[in-house]
């Protein structure tokens, strides 16, 4: 997955790429970790830029992981300070993204393991949810709490995400969670996610579902 590179950004609907390479798409609350997780989930140190300040950018950016393999960093949600207009605009980017379009196989959530699933998240996770979309949620930061408290944070996440999503302790700076990462975003591009979800399998590294 060295091959990683930079392909486009998009304001608008307008710019996304016009053709059926399939693509994975993160999203997450501003500073979730969602840069982070993207970087190292595709092992591409500098693809996705960790922001200082968050909210800036209401672009989606679209990175070639592999021949044929998209990642898609969609802009992160829940930034206190951005005016209604700014939040107007997110919100039709995100809708034209995730509700429209046919290239998508599965939605990536960094949720920061600290706080777990938020309001904001929780509208995130039933939309995902009502477009059937397979989901994984990324448990961020994992490296700043116990591992007794990761796994109860893990336990209650499960609890209130959709049927047959995965749920990942994960660690962007000691990379607990990215093979598990990897293995879920790999099913979803091979086009194996709809057998997974149904069979709710727990696969060897702890990611329920797919
Ligand atoms: P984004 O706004 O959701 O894209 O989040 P970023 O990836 O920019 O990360 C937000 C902040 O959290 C940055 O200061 C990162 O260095 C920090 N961060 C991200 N992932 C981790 C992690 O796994 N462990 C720790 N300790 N910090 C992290």
């Amino acid at each position: 997955m060295t091959a990683a590179k930079f392909l486009t950004s998009a304001s608008a609907p307008g710019g996304f790429p016009r053709d059926d390479v399939p693509e994975v798409a993160f999203v997450g609350r501003s500073n979730s970790g969602k840069s982070s997780a993207i970087n190292a989930v595709t092992g591409a140190k500098k693809l996705a830029r960790v922001s200082k300040t968050p909210g800036r950018t209401q672009l989606v950016n679209f990175f070639e992981i592999a021949p044929g393999r998209r990642v898609v960093d969609l802009p992160g949600y829940g930034f206190a300070k951005v005016s209604p207009s700014v939040r107007e605009s997110w919100r039709g980017l995100i809708e034209a993204y995730l509700g429209r379009r046919p290239n998508l196989r599965g939605l990536v959530v960094t949720l920061d393991i600290r706080r777990g699933v938020t309001a904001l998240d929780r509208t995130m996770l039933d939309w995902a949810e009502s477009l059937g979309l397979p989901l994984l949620l990324l448990l961020t930061k994992a490296d700043k709490v116990s591992r007794n408290e990761a796994a109860k944070q893990r336990g209650a996440v499960l609890r209130e995400a959709p049927p047959g999503t995965s749920v990942a302790v994960f660690s962007a700076l000691t990379g607990q969670g990215v093979d598990e990462a990897r293995a879920v975003l790999e099913r979803w591009f091979s086009g194996e996610a709809k057998d997974a979800a149904s069979g709710q399998k727990e696969a060897p590294g702890g990611v329920h579902g797919a």
